[in-house]
C-alpha cells in the first residue's frame, strides 16, 4: 500500500530525513514516534507529497509520488489526512465542511455529497452538530469532525500527524476511540502520536525516528513495549520519558 524505499531530505544542508525505508500494508496500523525534530511531520507528509524529498522512491497503491508526472491532486483525494489543528473551514457549517471538497475534488452531487458526509458524522458521533461552525464545537468535537471529512472522501489510507495533542486531556479520549475503532475497522493508518495506549491496543508496528530522521526501530507492538532489551538505548530514553 505505502512503500518507501530509501527516503532522504535536506532543508538546505541539513538533512531531516535519512534513508527512511517503510512499508506498509493494507489494515496496517503504523505509529511513528520520536523526539520532538526528528522528522516525524516530514515523514508523514512525504507520503502525499506535501513534503518533496530528494533521494529514494515513494510508493502509494502503486502510484509514484516521488515521480514529478504524478498527479498529486488526485493522489491527495485519496490519502486522508489529519493534523494537530483541526483547520476545518471557519466560515463553513460542518455540513459545508463535510462536503466541499466531495463536490469541488471528486466531483460529486451536493446531494450525493451531503448523504456521505453525514454518514461520517454519525461515526463520529456528531450527527446534532451538523449545522454548526467549527467555533461553536470544542476542540475534540472539530478534530472528530475533521476525521469524518477525511473519511468522506473514501481514502485508501489516513495519516494522522499527532491528533489529540493540541486538545485539552478530557477530550483526548474521545478522538483516539474513533481511531481505534478505525482501525478495528481495518482502515490502513499512519499515526504519529505519541499516545502509547493508542499504540497497544491497535498498531500492527512502532516505528521509532530519532533526529536526523533515522528510523531506528520498526517492529511489532509487542516487541516495542514488552522487549526492552532488544530496543536500542534511544528509544528506551525515549520511552522512559514518556510512558
Ligand atoms: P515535532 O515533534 O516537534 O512535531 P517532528 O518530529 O514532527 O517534530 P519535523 O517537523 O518533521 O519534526 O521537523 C524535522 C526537522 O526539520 C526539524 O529539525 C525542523 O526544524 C526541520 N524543518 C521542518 N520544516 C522545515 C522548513 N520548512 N525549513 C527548514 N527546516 C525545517
Ligand atoms: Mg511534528
Amino acid at each position: 500500500m505505502i512503500d518507501m524505499k530509501s527516503v532522504s531530505k535536506w532543508y538546505g544542508p541539513v538533512q531531516v530525513l535519512t534513508d527512511c525505508s517503510v512499508n506498509i500494508s493494507k489494515g496496517d496500523v503504523v505509529v511513528v514516534c520520536g523526539p520532538s525534530g526528528s522528522g516525524k511531520s516530514t515523514l508523514i507528509k512525504t507520503v502525499n507529497a506535501l513534503e518533496p524529498v530528494q533521494k529514494g522512491e515513494i510508493w502509494v497503491d502503486g502510484v509514484a509520488v516521488h515521480d514529478p508526472k504524478t498527479d498529486l491532486p488526485k493522489l491527495r483525494s485519496r490519502v486522508g489526512m489529519v493534523f494537530q489543528h483541526f483547520e476545518l473551514f471557519p466560515h463553513l457549517s460542518v455540513t459545508e465542511n463535510l462536503t466541499i471538497a466531495q463536490i469541488k475534488v471528486l466531483g460529486r452531487s451536493a446531494d450525493d455529497a451531503k448523504a456521505r458526509g453525514l454518514k461520517m458524522l454519525d461515526r463520529v458521533g456528531l450527527m446534532a452538530h451538523k449545522d454548526k461552525f467549527p467555533g461553536q464545537l470544542s476542540g475534540g468535537q472539530q478534530q472528530r469532525v475533521a476525521i469524518a471529512r477525511a473519511l468522506s472522501m473514501d481514502p485508501i489510507v489516513m495519516l494522522f500527524d499527532e491528533p489529540t495533542s493540541a486538545l485539552d486531556p478530557e477530550m483526548v479520549g474521545e478522538v483516539l476511540d474513533v481511531m481505534v475503532t478505525l482501525a478495528k475497522e481495518g482502515m490502513t493508518m499512519m499515526v504519529v502520536t505519541h499516545e502509547m495506549g493508542f499504540a497497544r491496543k491497535v498498531a500492527s508496528r512502532v516505528i521509532f525516528i530519532d533526529v536526523g530522521g533515522r528510523i531506528l526501530e520498526d517492529c511489532s507492538k509487542d516487541d516495542f513495549f514488552g522487549n526492552p532489551d532488544a530496543r536500542q538505548p534511544r528509544t528506551k530514553d525515549f520511552l522512559n520519558k514518556i510512558l
